[in-house]
């Protein structure tokens, strides 16, 4: 028992120790509340007081259950339940059912959530376009979350300020007719699963008597993040008990969008007089000089409510400051941040210990690119795959069928063509989930800028070939990797090196936060919660311009106001340093100096004829897919196709050769040089 309170600080052991009954730890990120909740749950398990099979531990994402699973174990609780607040219901309802309901169990809607949103739009008279459904059913999951109904709605979004995506009463109509067809299909939506669980609980008095003999000590994680929604669903569970242990941090609150408050947590000690309270301040999990930029971070924040003031204090060694860096633009920023993670790599930071953070999942395309040049094995999380996206996938299903009519003119033009056909318009859309379609289509239209810059009389089926290739490339089997995720998918992680990409205005903040200062200030706290997702290397940075060659007419943001040491401007452009310390690559063959990365692969122009060797090109891919089925990575850690195109162009005779070709360094010299050099010789 005593070794479950060590490792602790004396707060942390306050919280740990205190009997059964209300508790609540009110701490910044990386003060260890997590820690305090598993260690807690094992210490009254350890003491007797409840057995691991009663306890019912929630939090917010399934990564995050899965952590404290995993922790758990580790303390020797395997029996502690901890789920998200959706599957801890699903399960409940599945139990209860037969006697609060009856007959066969209701399915989840999944799916087909969008289609019933489409029916119930059009008989609104309102656009069934995809952009505008989502649009709607994300105002219909918040007001299920709020614990608004049809009726109630009007004046709750007047009272909160709604920016409304079509006029009240026809959202009212849209949610009402979901409602209702939703029901005759017999079907559930993850809202309902909570809903249909409180209600169980609440109007049925033995079903409310046997969960609650079943389950006696309840903890929430993540607290801050709470809907009204699940805070009925966690009252119902506890009826007129009190033994809640609940933990969080006010300046985290991320999920206010959709609906959630830190209103329960910051009132938890009103609502509960003689709970425990306790404050942690020092902050275990990130260097001092990642805990000052933390400090800064909110220091700024506007409206702060009374409770959320803590300052955090690092108590780790010093480690490196953490870097700021701009960019001309979004390839440059993520090739110079494919080259930082290649060099931590090097100084022997392991690819699962590292992360690149972003505020909307289209931003990582390029770095799933940059990564993937340089060998790196990466996971997307909390995300799509950019080839997986659905309106990539109706992208490429329009290209393929307009190569098929073999379309002449210019690349990008043809591209920029066929996608309006799917959505492309000119100017961004303000914000939510068009923009990140948006997103998405316009960087299709890049590649082909990209790829028509490079290789001459490129068309239209070359370049579905080319988004073939490059989509098979990016489905590797699961591999240990640099983590890309969204800043909302990465809470309660962390990471040894966090970079933070992509901090310009209209990005961080998002533009549609824009005058709004309620969401202007989730958007800082959003940064706060990367930025402490360090635990020792720090980057910052942000591009001018989105293509390569752009107009530079984004502001960096507005957050970054005083954090960024103004009188060392040098110091901060990472681009100017060992990037450009290197001569200029020049053409083998006309010696024009070389700028952009394929030509710099290649060695020569893009349009300076090519001695590819086909055949030594087929050895090389042929060799490439065995190893990369030995190693069980993903064909590009082994060598990019850039990389082997260049091998079979330049056919090195030595190691000076090989070394010469960008993308082979020491590492991948040592482990395939010989290799290599045996098949271009023809000897493999
Ligand atoms: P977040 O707000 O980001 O969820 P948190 O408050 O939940 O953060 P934890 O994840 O529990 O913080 O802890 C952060 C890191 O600090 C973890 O690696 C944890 O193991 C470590 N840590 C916490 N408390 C202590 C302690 N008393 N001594 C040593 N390490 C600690
Ligand atoms: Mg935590």
């Amino acid at each position: 028992m005593e070794r479950l309170l060590e490792g602790l600080d004396p707060e942390q052991r306050a919280a740990v120790d205190a009997p059964r009954g209300p508790v609540c730890v009110l701490a910044g990120a990386g003060t260890g509340k997590t820690r305090t909740i598993t260690h807690r749950i094992a210490h009254l398990v350890a003491r007797g007081h409840v057995s691991a099979g009663q306890v019912l531990a929630v939090t917010f994402t399934a990564r995050a259950a899965g952590e404290m699973r995993t922790r758990l174990r580790a303390l020797g609780v395997p029996g502690a339940q901890a789920r998200t607040f959706h599957a801890a219901a699903l399960r409940q309802l599945r139990y209860f059912w037969p006697r609060v309901v009856g007959g066969p169990h209701w399915e989840l809607i999944d799916r087909n959530k969008l289609r019933l949103v489409a029916q119930a739009a059009n008989r609104a008279g309102l656009s069934t376009e995809s952009d505008s459904l989502r649009d709607l059913a994300g105002e219909i999951e918040w007001s299920k979350a709020s614990l608004v109904a049809p009726d109630d709605y009007p004046a709750a979004a007047a009272r909160t300020h709604r920016d409304t995506p079509a006029p009240v009463e026809q959202v009212v109509e849209v949610y009402r007719t979901y409602e209702q067809l939703k029901n005759q299909a017999q079907l559930l939506d993850f809202d309902d699963l909570l809903l249909h669980t409180a209600a169980a609980l609440e109007e049925h008095g033995e079903v409310a008597e046997e969960f609650r003999d079943r389950y006696r000590c309840f903890v929430v994680d993540e607290y801050q993040d709470v809907t009204p929604l699940q805070q009925r669903v966690l009252d119902a569970w506890l009826g007129p008990r009190d033994d809640l242990t609940v933990v969080g941090d006010a300046n985290q609150t991320i999920y206010s969008f959709a609906g959630a408050s830190p209103r329960p947590l910051l009132d938890f000690a009103r609502r509960f007089p003689g709970a425990t309270v306790v404050r942690l301040e020092r902050d275990y999990r990130s260097t001092p000089q990642v805990v000052a930029l933390a400090n800064e971070v909110i220091k700024w924040a506007r409206g702060r409510p009374s409770g959320s003031r803590l300052r955090l204090v690092g108590q780790r060694p010093a480690g490196p400051e953490p870097r700021f860096a701009e960019f001309d633009d979004e390839p440059a920023e993520a090739a110079a941040v494919a080259q930082r993670v290649r060099a931590l790599l090097d100084e022997g930071v392991a690819a699962s210990e590292i992360a690149v953070l972003y505020r909307v999942n289209a931003q990582s395309e390029v770095y799933e690119q940059a990564l993937a040049e340089l060998g790196i094995p990466y996971q997307v999380r909390g995300g799509e795959r950019f080839f997986q996206r659905t309106e990539v996938r109706q992208a490429m299903v329009a290209l393929r069928s307009a190569a098929a009519q073999e379309p002449s003119g210019e690349l990008p033009k043809v591209v920029r063509e066929v996608l309006t056909g799917v959505g492309l318009t000119d100017d961004p859309p303000p914000g939510g989930a068009a923009r990140e379609r948006w997103e998405s289509l316009l960087a299709l239209v890049e590649l082909a800028e990209e790829l028509a810059a490079e290789v001459d009389g490129v068309d239209l089926a070359k370049f579905v070939v080319e988004l073939d290739v490059r989509a098979e490339a990016q489905h590797p089997p699961t591999v240990e990797g640099v983590t890309l995720a969204s800043l909302h998918a990465a809470k309660g992680l962390e990471w040894d090196a966090v970079f933070l990409i992509g901090l310009v205005e209209g990005t961080m903040p998002i533009m549609h936060a824009d005058g709004d200062e309620a969401a202007i200030e989730e958007e800082r706290r959003l940064l706060y919660v990367g930025v402490t997702r360090a635990r020792e290397h720090l980057w910052l940075s942000w591009a001018l311009a989105r293509a390569a060659g752009g107009r530079r007419y984004r502001r960096r943001s507005r957050f970054l106001h005083g954090l960024v040491p103004e009188d060392h401007p040098a110091s901060l452009v990472a681009k100017r340093e060992p990037l450009q310390r290197k001569p200029k690559p020049q053409c083998r063959i006309c010696g024009a100096t070389l700028t952009d990365a394929r030509s710099i692969k290649l060695s020569r122009c893009a349009s300076c004829p090519s001695d590819l060797d086909e055949e030594l090109l087929g050895r090389l891919r042929a060799w490439r897919a065995g190893r990369a089925r030995e190693l069980k990575v993903p064909a590009y850690v082994v060598f990019t196709d850039a990389t082997l195109v260049a091998i079979a162009e330049q056919r090195p005779e030595d190691v000076a050769g090989l070394v010469a070709i960008a993308g082979i360094g020491a590492a991948k010299l040592d482990r395939y040089g010989a290799d290599v050099l045996a098949l271009v010789q023809g000897k493999r």
